[in-house]
C-alpha cells in the first residue's frame, strides 16, 4: 500500500481507508478533522481521552500519504500487538526495537528502503541514533506520530528523558508532518508537551475527558467486602477485568478467595518473581474472562481494549490515580464498569501513608488535598461523573445516567440542625480535637479526655444523643468532604471550622446530608446491568462467537481482540448477518478481515459450525 517516490502523489481518500481497511462506517468526533489536517501536511497535537480513537488519527494519514509513517511509542511490549492488529487488517506494518532479532531487524530495514512499509513503530531512543537517522534520510516519510506524548514532560506520570530528543525531528526532517497524541487531562502537562516538542505552531485538537461508556459506582464497604466484590463480579462472568488492592498480601488473598468462589483469577504484584508475573500478564492479555487481581504495579502500558471492569478494593491516592486506573476499562468504547468499595478505614490508612511517607511537608500538604478531593467524590450526593470532571476543570451538566448516584439516587435528609450541633462541639472545644473526641462530647461520654479538658461542662456535652456514634462519624465525614470543616493535619488532625461554617450557624444555609444507608450492591448491580449486558436473547450467540474468536486467536498465538474486537462480536450477535455481504456492514470488518475470518464466523452465525 505504500507509495514510493516514483508513484503519483495523489492521496488516498481517508473515508475509503477508514471503511475498507478498518471496517468503520464513519469517523468519530474530531477524528476526521485531525486526519484531514495531517493528511494535508499539518502538524497536530491530539488531546483525546483513552478509547476516543487516537490511533486512526495517525494511521489513516500514514496510509493516505506517500511514504512510511514513523510511530514513536514508549511501550515496546505493545508494539508487537499493535503491529499484529494492523497486519491482520492488511496493512504493511513493522516494529524496530530491542526485542526483535538482528535477522528480523535486517528484514525490516530492507522493507523500509524498498518502500514496502506503511507504518513503522520505533522506540524513542532509536529515533535519535545516527544509524537510524541515516536510514531515514534516503526514504519517503509520510509523517511522524509521537504517541503517549506526555512522556516528554516531567509533570506527566511517565517521564522519559529520551522523549526530549524528539524535538529535533523538525530540523532533521523539515516538511514532514508531526502529530503528538496523549490522553493526559492535566493542563500543565499539556502545555509542557507543546513547548518541549516545539509544536507551538501545530493545531491543537482537544476533546472532553469524559468516558461515557464507563459506569461509575462507589459503594460503602460493609463487613464482608469480598462478598460485595463477588456480587459485583456476578454480572461480569466471561469478561476480563482488573481488581486493584493496596497490598501484595491482599492481592494474594483476594485472588485465592475468588478462585475458591469459581471466578478465575490471577495475582499480579511487584513481589512476585518476574517470570510468574509476566506469565500472568500474558494470560490476561490473551485469554477471555480472566480476573487479574493486582496492585497498581499493574497497568502501565497495558493496552488491552476489552477490559470490561476495574474494581477497587481500596481507596486510591487521588482522583488522578482513580481516573487513570479506572480508565483502563473500556478502551474499545464498549460499556464497562468502574466499581469501588470504600470505608472509613481507608481514609485513615491513606492519611497514615501520607504522614509516614518521606515527602517534604509541602508535598504532603498537596497529597492530603488530593485525598480530600477524592473523598468528596466518594461522599457526593450528586452525579459522580460531574464531580470527577469538575476536578479536571470540565463542566458536566450532571445526571449522566451512568453512575450509581444517577441510577439510584441516594436518600438525603436535612442535616442542618445536626451539623450546627457538630460544629458547635468543634468550636466550643477550641478546634483542637479530632473526630473521635467530638463524637464523645456530642454523645455525652465522660471519657478520661473529656474530664481532663472539662468538656462535660460545655453546653454541647450530650447534646447529640438522638443519633448514634456511627451516624455522627458520617456527619463529620460529610461536612469535611463538603468543606464546612477541615482537618488540620499539622495539629494532630484537629477539626477546624472554615469560612463557610458561618452561614450555616446563622441559619442562612441549609445542609443536605446523605443517609448512610449503605447502597446495596445488588441494587447498584441491577441498575448498572442495563449498561453492560447484551439483550439476554443475544447472549448465547455472543458466547459462541467468542469461543470461535478464542480458537482462531490461539491458533495464531495472538490476543483475541486482534481477530475481532468486542464491538464487532456484539454487533454480530445482535444483528446475526447470514451472508458475507451482510457482514461487511458491521463495525470492525474491513476487506482483509472479511477474507480471513468471514467464513468461520458465518458458520457460527448460521448454525453450521462443526
Ligand atoms: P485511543 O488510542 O484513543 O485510546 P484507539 O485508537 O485504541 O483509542 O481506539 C479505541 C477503539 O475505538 C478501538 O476499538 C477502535 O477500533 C475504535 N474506533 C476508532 N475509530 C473508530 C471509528 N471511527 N468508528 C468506530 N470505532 C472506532
Ligand atoms: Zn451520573
Amino acid at each position: 500500500m505504500a507509495l514510493t517516490q516514483l508513484d503519483t502523489r495523489t492521496f488516498k481518500n481517508p473515508a475509503d481507508v477508514l471503511r475498507e481497511v478498518f471496517g468503520h462506517a464513519a469517523f468519530r468526533g474530531q477524528q476526521e478533522d485531525v486526519v484531514n489536517h495531517v493528511t494535508h501536511g499539518g502538524d497536530a497535537v491530539v488531546l483525546f481521552p483513552t478509547g476516543a480513537g487516537k490511533s486512526a488519527c495517525y494511521q489513516i494519514p500514514a496510509l493516505c500519504r506517500p511514504g512510511v509513517g514513523i510511530v514513536i511509542s514508549p511501550l515496546i511490549a505493545l508494539m508487537r500487538d499493535q503491529v499484529e492488529a494492523l497486519r491482520q487488517a492488511g496493512v504493511s506494518a513493522a516494529a524496530l526495537n530491542s526485542s526483535i532479532s538482528p535477522d528480523e531487524a535486517a528484514d525490516v530495514r530492507r522493507q523500509l528502503l524498498a518502500g514496502e512499509l506503511d507504518l513503522l513503530y520505533v522506540a524513542p531512543e532509536r529515533l535519535t541514533t545516527p544509524g537510524f537517522r541515516r536510514l531515514l534520510t534516503g526514504i519517503d516519510i509520510a509523517l511522524f506520530a509521537i504517541d503517549e506524548a506526555h512522556c516528554v514532560s516531567q509533570w506527566g506520570h511517565d517521564f522519559r528523558p529520551e522523549y526530549r530528543e524528539l524535538a529535533q525531528i523538525t530540523e532533521l526532517f523539515p516538511g514532514v508532518p508531526r502529530i503528538a497524541l496523549t490522553a493526559t487531562a492535566d493542563p500543565t502537562t499539556r502545555a509542557d508537551i507543546i513547548e518541549r516538542l516545539r509544536l507551538g505552531e501545530a493545531r491543537v485538537f482537544s476533546a472532553s475527558f469524559d468516558r461515557p461508556n464507563i459506569g461509575y459506582a462507589i459503594i460503602e464497604r460493609d463487613t464482608n467486602p469480598r462478598k460485595q466484590l463477588l456480587a459485583f463480579l456476578a454480572k461480569h462472568s466471561g469478561n476480563s477485568g482488573i481488581v486493584y488492592c493496596l497490598s501484595r498480601n491482599k492481592v494474594e488473598r483476594v485472588a485465592d478467595w475468588l478462585n475458591e468462589q469459581g471466578v478465575r483469577a490471577l495475582p499480579y504484584h511487584a513481589g512476585m518473581n518476574a517470570k510468574q508475573r509476566s506469565a500472568n500478564q500474558d494470560a490476561f492479555l490473551k485469554e477471555d474472562g480472566l480476573c487479574l487481581v493486582a496492585t497498581v504495579a499493574f497497568g502501565m502500558g497495558i493496552d488491552k481494549p476489552d477490559v470490561r471492569y476495574v474494581a477497587h478494593m481500596d481507596l486510591p491516592a487521588s482522583i488522578e490515580a482513580y481516573y487513570q486506573e479506572t480508565g483502563r476499562a473500556g478502551r474499545d468504547g464498549q460499556p464497562s464498569d468502574a466499581w469501588m468499595s470504600y470505608g472509613t478505614a481507608d481514609v485513615f490508612q491513606r492519611r497514615r501513608m501520607i504522614a509516614e511517607g518521606n515527602a517534604p511537608e509541602e508535598i504532603k500538604q498537596v497529597e492530603r488535598g488530593k485525598l480530600d478531593a477524592l473523598l468528596a467524590v466518594c461522599e457526593t450526593t450528586e452525579c459522580r461523573r460531574k464531580s470527577i470532571l469538575a476536578h479536571f476543570g470540565e463542566t458536566h451538566p450532571g445526571n449522566c445516567g451512568n453512575c450509581d448516584a444517577c441510577l439510584s439516587p441516594v436518600a438525603t435528609w436535612d442535616g442542618t440542625e445536626m451539623v450546627i450541633k457538630a460544629m458547635a462541639a468543634i468550636y466550643r472545644t477550641g478546634q483542637k480535637f479530632g473526630a473521635g473526641h467530638i463524637v464523645d462530647v456530642l454523645l455525652g461520654k465522660p471519657t478520661e479526655k473529656v474530664l481532663r479538658f472539662e468538656h462535660e461542662k460545655q453546653p454541647v456535652f450530650g447534646a447529640g444523643k438522638e443519633i448514634d456514634a456511627k451516624s455522627w462519624q458520617s456527619v463529620l465525614r460529610q461536612i469535611t468532604a463538603s468543606g464546612l470543616v477541615f482537618v488540620d493535619h499539622a495539629a494532630h488532625s484537629a477539626l477546624k471550622l472554615s469560612e463557610g461554617a458561618r452561614a450555616v450557624f446563622k441559619g442562612e444555609q441549609k445542609v443536605t446530608l446523605r443517609r448512610d444507608r449503605p447502597r446495596r450492591s445488588a441494587e447498584v448491580r441491577r441498575s448498572l446491568e442495563r449498561s453492560v449486558g447484551l439483550p439476554p436473547e443475544a447472549q448465547p450467540m455472543f458466547e459462541a462467537l467468542r469461543a470461535e474468536r478464542t480458537r482462531l486467536a490461539r491458533q495464531q498465538g495472538v490476543p483475541p481482540y486482534v481477530v475481532f474486537q468486542d464491538a464487532t462480536l456484539r454487533a454480530m450477535a445482535t444483528t446475526k448477518p447470514q451472508s458475507l455481504d451482510a457482514m461487511v456492514d458491521l463495525p470492525g470488518i474491513g476487506q482483509a478481515k472479511l477474507n480471513r475470518y468471514g467464513k468461520a464466523f458465518l458458520a457460527v452465525l448460521t448454525g453450521q459450525a462443526t
